[in-house]
C-alpha cells in the first residue's frame, strides 16, 4: 500500500511541457454537447444555453491537503475532481466541464502524472464531465492541483445556502465521519510502516472507512432523487468540513438557528466500532470529521412524509429562530451549543 510500485521512470524534462500536455490529455473525449471546444486553443468554448452557469474552484497542495505516502495518485486525481463536482451538486446543478491545472517538481516522473490523469479520466467518464483545459507548470517542491468545475442549472432549480426557513427539517444524505476515520487509520499505518516496512497491515475492519477517504463519490444522484420525491430543498451545502461547520454556514447565511439531534446522526457500523477502538467520540467525529462529500439540505416540514424512511436520507434536526442559537440535543435530552469547528479542530485533540 505504502510502497512506490512505479518502476518505470520517464523524466518530465525529457518530454517538455507541450509533450506532457499532449500525452496526458490525448485519451480524453468530450461527452457534453455544451463543450464546443476543449483542449488545444487559447481558451475552451462552452455553449452557455438558456441556463445559469455554476463555477467552482479548489486548490490542493501536497503536504497540506494530501499525503502521497498513502494516497495513490490515481485516487488523488479522482478525489480532486469529486471535491469540485460536489460543490456543483450542492447548488442542485449538473457539472459538465472541468479544467485541471498542475504544478509538479522534478521529483515526479511522467508515470506519476499518468496515474494522476488516469484518476481524473475515470472521474470524467463516471460523472460525464469533460476536461476542457488547464495549465501545466513546474514547482520547486511537491505537487499542486487546482481544478475548476463548470456546471449549469435552470434559474428556478438552483439552491443557495441563505434560504433556509424556520421549522424546516435538516436532512443529510448517506452517513458521516467515515472519511475522517479512514484518514486516522491510514495515518496509523504510515507510522507502523516507518518502524517496520515489512509489516503487512490488516485493514479488513476498515474497508469502508478507507474507501470513503481514498475514493469519495460526489452525490450526483441526489438531485434526481429529490426530483423524484417532488422535493425542492430550501437550502443546500456539501459536507466537506463536517456537519457542524456546514450547518453553521447555512444558519448564519439564512439568519436562523438550528437543533441537531445526536441520536439521529447517521453512522456506519465501521464508524462506531473504529471510534471505540480509537477512543474517539462518534458524535464528535460525525459533526467535525469532514471530507464526507455528502449533501446537507433543508426541506419544508410538510415534506416530512416524502423523506422519512428513505434509506438515502436522515432527518437530523430542524431549523429554529435565529435567537435560539445553534444547538445539539444529546441522547440524554440535554441541549448544548453546537461547536462549528471544522475538522482541523479534531486534529488538535
Ligand atoms: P497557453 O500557452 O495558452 O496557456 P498551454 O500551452 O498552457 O496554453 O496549453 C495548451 C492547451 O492545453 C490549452 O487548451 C490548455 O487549456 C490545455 N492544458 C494545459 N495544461 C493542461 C493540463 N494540465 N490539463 C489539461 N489541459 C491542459
Ligand atoms: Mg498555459
Amino acid at each position: 500500500m505504502l510502497e512506490d510500485k512505479n518502476t518505470q521512470k520517464t523524466s518530465l524534462a525529457e518530454l517538455g511541457e507541450f509533450g506532457l500536455i499532449n500525452h496526458i490529455t490525448k485519451y480524453f473525449k468530450l461527452q457534453n454537447p455544451s463543450s464546443i471546444k476543449g483542449i488545444g486553443d487559447d481558451a475552451a468554448v462552452i455553449d452557455a444555453s438558456e441556463k445559469q452557469t455554476l463555477v467552482t474552484t479548489d486548490l490542493l497542495i501536497e503536504g497540506v491537503h494530501f499525503d502521497l505516502s498513502y494516497m495513490p495518485l490515481k485516487h488523488l486525481g479522482y478525489k480532486a475532481v469529486m471535491i469540485n463536482l460536489s460543490d456543483v451538486y450542492a447548488m442542485n446543478g449538473v457539472a459538465e466541464q472541468i479544467t485541471v491545472s498542475i504544478a509538479v517538481s522534478n521529483r515526479f516522473p511522467l508515470e506519476a502524472i499518468e496515474e494522476l490523469y488516469a484518476g481524473i479520466q475515470l472521474a470524467c467518464e463516471t460523472y460525464q464531465v469533460d476536461l476542457i483545459g488547464g495549465d501545466t507548470t513546474s514547482s520547486t517542491k511537491g505537487m499542486l492541483i487546482s481544478i475548476t468545475a463548470i456546471g449549469k442549472a435552470a434559474k428556478e432549480d438552483i439552491v443557495y445556502r441563505n434560504t433556509a426557513k424556520e421549522t424546516d427539517l435538516i436532512v443529510v444524505s448517506g452517513d458521516l465521519g467515515a472519511a475522517y476515520l479512514g484518514l486516522q487509520v491510514l495515518e496509523r499505518e504510515k507510522q507502523v510502516f516507518k518502524v517496520d516496512p515489512n509489516n503487512q497491515p490488516d485493514l479488513d475492519n476498515y474497508t469502508y472507512l478507507i474507501e470513503r477517504q481514498l475514493k469519495p463519490e460526489a452525490r450526483k444522484d441526489i438531485a434526481a432523487l429529490l426530483k423524484e420525491l417532488d422535493i425542492k430543498p430550501t437550502s443546500m451545502i456539501d459536507i466537506s468540513d463536517g456537519l457542524s461547520s456546514e450547518v453553521m454556514h447555512i444558519c448564519s447565511q439564512s439568519k436562523v438557528g438550528c437543533k441537531i439531534y445526536e441520536d439521529k446522526l447517521p453512522l456506519d457500523p465501521q464508524v462506531i466500532s473504529t471510534c471505540e477502538e480509537f477512543e474517539l467520540d462518534s458524535t464528535m467525529v460525525a459533526l467535525s470529521g469532514g471530507e464526507d462529500y455528502e449533501l446537507l439540505f433543508t426541506v419544508p416540514i410538510a415534506d416530512f412524509d416524502k423523506i422519512k424512511g428513505n434509506p438515502n436520507f436522515s432527518v437530523v434536526g430542524h431549523i429554529t429562530a435565529e435567537n435560539q442559537g445553534l444547538n445539539l440535543v444529546t441522547r440524554a435530552g440535554q441541549e448544548i451549543a453546537l461547536k462549528a469547528q471544522g475538522w482541523n479542530a479534531l486534529k488538535d485533540n
